[in-house]
């Protein structure tokens, strides 16, 4: 049993049909998807899940944390991201929209201070950095040079 699937019980939530196929088409998404691209996949995973389980699926996904849906580039819709272990990093170049994946986190010490001070318990979170890629810095350089 996937990891996700263990959460969702965990929390008290059965393994329906629709949370199933979502979670599915999620997992073999490569990290984003929008929720057009999950209602095409559930289709072809379980076509008799309907619209309406989709998307309280995803909204169930994202209270847990599993999912977090995100704005990149210059999408009008929100990407859903998976938080593997409760995070997800990005580099997002502000030139050329491109996504840059890393591991490195560092954040677990402003977390457990957080949770102290705020009393709050976390649960997730999703980083986004803003920047120029390596590509765009090399243009940027180029076309300063006149
Ligand atoms: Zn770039
Ligand atoms: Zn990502
Ligand atoms: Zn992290």
């Amino acid at each position: 049993m996937s990891d996700h699937r263990e959460r969702l019980k965990l929390a008290g939530y059965k393994l329906t049909k629709a949370r199933l196929a979502v979670l599915q088409v999620i997992e073999h998404a490569d990290g984003h998807v929008t929720s057009a691209d999950v209602l095409d996949g559930v289709a072809l995973v379980d076509p008799a899940v309907g619209r309406a389980s989709v998307f309280r699926t995803l909204d169930l996904l994202t209270r847990l944390s599993i999912v977090r849906p995100t704005y990149i580039g210059t999408s009008a819709t929100p990407y859903y991201v998976l938080l593997p272990g409760g995070h997800h990093h990005h580099i997002i170049c502000t030139v050329c929209s491109r996504v840059i994946e890393f591991a490195e986190c560092g954040l677990e010490n402003i977390a457990i201070l957080l949770e102290e001070r705020l009393k709050v318990k976390l649960t997730g979170h999703l980083l986004e950095f803003y920047g120029q890629c390596a590509d765009c810095q090399d243009k940027i350089a180029v076309n300063n040079e006149d």
